[in-house]
């Protein structure tokens, strides 16, 4: 059974089992047992029923067509207090496959906003749970000292490298898909955390005063527009493709759970045919704000047999691609130059 997470060595083997394991081990106990405590976290997490949490991750792959048994959740020993100086309020290591997060920094953000902290820290735990089960693929060397490093990184669609050519020099760092990445996770963790509170009894009041926030300060939440971007791009999937809404969705999620390759030549031309040149490079960019207007339902002009014969055939191609059958298999592999763009542009 193949699972979600999977670690390569620098020359693109995979690593033994035992080894990542060890790894797995060795930072759980840095960074979770032997690190300092933090109380706030720990009472918040002692509450969280994570049997439940993880059934709420399993069906909702199983929605996607995702065999749940795959899934890396991560359970309360895997989730470690932030440093106090930290940026964000959560963050998933892939390397380390430990979750992070900053209760002090999520306390601040809860009293700026006016909201329930326990409910900000259940959404932060919900988004970063959603990284941790996305497909994630690390390479290269465990070892900081292994000169010339080339690291890199696949989170759900997001992919990074790092490459330093020797101690000292600069580090060259690319990261693309990330904002793509994280509308799709942010708007998969909102559905996981409506499920888990309205599994309580008195669930769908706080449920609804999460939605209402949600809808007032739009704003100020993290990832407004990536979510509003990921509702409007699989809108107009679902329009051309003769599918619902929901099927478009699911396949954006299916995406993330499978490490869609967005650079995959065929798919990168359809989208930019489809919507707009140059689609791909900018969603890639984050440049999501520009492309908006772009994603509109087309109007419906009298087509000419040309156009007609263009729009069924990307209807072919994006059934498939929603149904999550790919024209074009490809695994990433470390070795590919799976990160780099192809140098031909149309
Ligand atoms: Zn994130």
């Amino acid at each position: 059974m193949e699972k979600s997470r999977e670690i390569f060595d620098q020359l693109g083997n995979p690593r033994k089992k035992e080894d990542v394991e060890r790894a797995e081990e060795r930072a759980r106990l840095q960074m979770v047992e032997n690190a300092p405590k933090d109380p706030e976290l720990q009472e918040f997490l002692a509450n969280i029923d994570f049997g439940l949490l993880k059934s709420i991750f399993q069906k909702i792959a199983e929605k996607s067509g995702i065999d749940p048994k795959t899934l890396n959740f991560l359970e309360r020993e895997r989730i470690s207090p932030l440093v106090p100086d930290w940026t964000s309020a959560g963050c998933y290591f892939p390397d380390k496959n430990i979750i992070g997060i900053s209760a002090s920094r999520i306390a601040k953000i809860a009293e700026d906003l006016g909201a329930p902290e326990n409910l900000l820290l259940l959404s932060t735990l919900c988004h970063e749970e959603t990284h941790a089960t996305s497909k994630v693929m690390c390479s290269g060397s465990d070892n900081i000292n292994d000169f010339p490093i080339k690291i890199k990184t696949l989170t759900g669609y997001h992919s990074s490298t790092r490459e330093q050519e020797s101690s000292g020099a600069p580090s060259k760092r690319n990261s693309l898909f990330q904002l793509f990445n994280e509308g799709v996770t942010e708007k998969l963790a909102r559905e996981v955390l409506k499920l888990y509170i309205a599994s309580f009894g008195e669930g769908t009041g706080v449920v609804k005063k999460f939605e209402k926030m949600q809808k007032e300060i739009p704003e100020e939440l993290p990832y407004t527009v990536a979510i509003k971007f990921i509702e409007t791009f699989s809108k107009r999937l679902a329009y051309e493709t003769h599918v619902s809404e929901d099927s478009a969705w699911r396949a954006l999620v299916r995406g993330m759970y499978e490490g869609e390759d967005m650079l995959n030549w065929e798919l990168w031309k359809e989208l930019d045919m489809l919507i707009t040149p140059g689609f791909v490079e900018r969603l890639a960019d984050g440049d999501l704000h520009k492309l908006f207007p772009k994603l509109a339902i087309p109007l419906k002009n009298p087509i000419n047999g040309s156009v007609q014969w263009r729009i069924s055939r990307l209807i072919k191609k994006f059934g498939k691609f929603i149904m999550g059958v790919s024209l074009y298999p490809h695994k990433l592999h470390p070795e590919h130059d799976h990160y780099r763009k192809p140098d031909h542009k149309k």
